[in-house]
């Protein structure tokens, strides 16, 4: 007997009952199998739960162990949910399917509109034009916070999608990383899976915890250098807001704040509101990867407007900042949106061979 129901015309992933969809593969908590993959998911839930829906009070860490804060956690959850709660949290159980619809009934925003330009001039699957007046600082800043912000639910969605590595989710993939038909591997793909929930951590516990968390990372720099539209240290949300990265670049010592990424005077100038999210995107990858100098950080070795964005070797590719941005970005807008973009024209016909992301979903054909 299958105790699985499938469905071709599925509305919301979260509520889904497709097995290749289920968040956890084995029970989490008292008495559970506590695989490491599951209890980091079921953390990462809780932490995006807000604490007066039932969510921590503290964020847990997303470790993958089942410790003593993360039991409390679970308790606390099932103590606003359940009328008998029982510690643990099953495959198919309720508790799963609180915390999942819980996350989807508060996703407010449609899928293909990030940010506060992003809406409402952007409708789903198509690029819009820049606003006509300038962004000034602030309103750049409100614009970074609020595209992270609404990158919420597609993120967490993403992670199931390279934590089940289907076939589909695994073809798509080789869209922005395989090169000569080198295809992208299972543990290539948990390490993207590593950089999507880091940036989900970080914009997670903005949603749960109110604008404090973003408001820590993202802020305006007036004085960046000319042409940067964004900037950020990487590795940076390994150190707190009062730490500082101190490194050498073009002969000149510069001291830069942890924890933080600036947007430039030029952010307001991009040709689309798709092109900010992107760069925000883009920062994010740089700011959760390993620290400078470990020779594993997410580095620009290519950007999407030079020409050998997509001939550069398939290691370069999964250490690129543009091309982990730009998949990330392709799974939240859908990829009608993206190969509109100016920066992508050119490689329209690549982006389209691939499997394509419709409604939040990975489809081929
Ligand atoms: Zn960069």
């Amino acid at each position: 007997m299958s105790l699985v129901a499938h469905s071709s015309h599925r509305k919301c992933f979260f509520c889904s009952n497709d097995a290749t969809d289920k968040p956890i593969v084995g029970s989490v908590g008292k008495g559970g199998t506590n695989k490491k993959a599951d209890v980091q998911l079921v953390q990462a839930f809780l932490n995006s739960t807000p604490p007066e829906e039932g969510g921590p009070a503290v964020l847990l860490a997303e470790d993958g162990l089942i410790g003593p804060k993360t039991q409390a956690a679970i308790d606390k959850f099932q103590a606003k949910v359940l009328s008998r709660p029982d510690g643990r949290i099953d495959p198919h159980g309720p508790t799963i399917k609180a915390l999942t619809t819980l996350i989807c009934d508060s996703a407010s925003v449609p899928p293909g509109r990030l940010g506060l330009d992003g809406r409402p001039g952007q409708a789903a699957g198509s690029p819009s034009t820049a606003p006509k007046t300038p962004q000034t600082g602030a309103q750049m800043v409100a614009e970074g916070k609020q595209i992270l912000k609404d990158l919420e639910r597609s993120l967490m969605s993403l992670r199931f999608k390279l934590l089940h590595q289907t076939p589909t989710t695994m073809a798509w993939l080789n869209k922005h990383f395989e090169t000569a038909k080198v295809k992208v591997t299972p543990g290539e793909a948990s390490k993207l899976l590593g950089i999507v929930s880091a940036i989900h951590f970080q914009v997670s516990r903005a949603n749960a915890f109110g604008a404090q968390g973003i408001d820590s990372i993202i802020m305006f720099d007036p004085k960046a250098d000319a042409g940067v539209i964004a900037w950020t240290v990487r590795g940076g949300d390994k150190l707190s807001t009062k730490q500082f990265q101190i490194y050498v670049e073009k002969g000149v010592n510069i001291k830069a704040p942890g924890h933080t990424v600036f947007l430039g005077p030029i952010f307001t100038n991009q040709p689309a509101p798709i092109e900010k999210q992107w760069t925000v995107i883009h920062e994010m990858c740089h700011f959760v990867g390993p620290r400078d100098g470990t020779g594993l950080e997410i580095d620009d070795n290519a950007y999407a407007f030079e020409p050998h964005f997509l001939s550069i070797g398939k290691w370069f590719k999964l250490h690129n900042a543009e091309s982990i941005a730009l998949m990330i970005l392709e799974f939240a807008v859908g990829t009608a949106a993206i190969v509109g973009t100016p920066r992508l024209a050119k490689f329209k016909s690549h982006f389209d061979t691939f499997p394509k992301v419709v409604g939040g979903q990975i489809v081929t054909g």
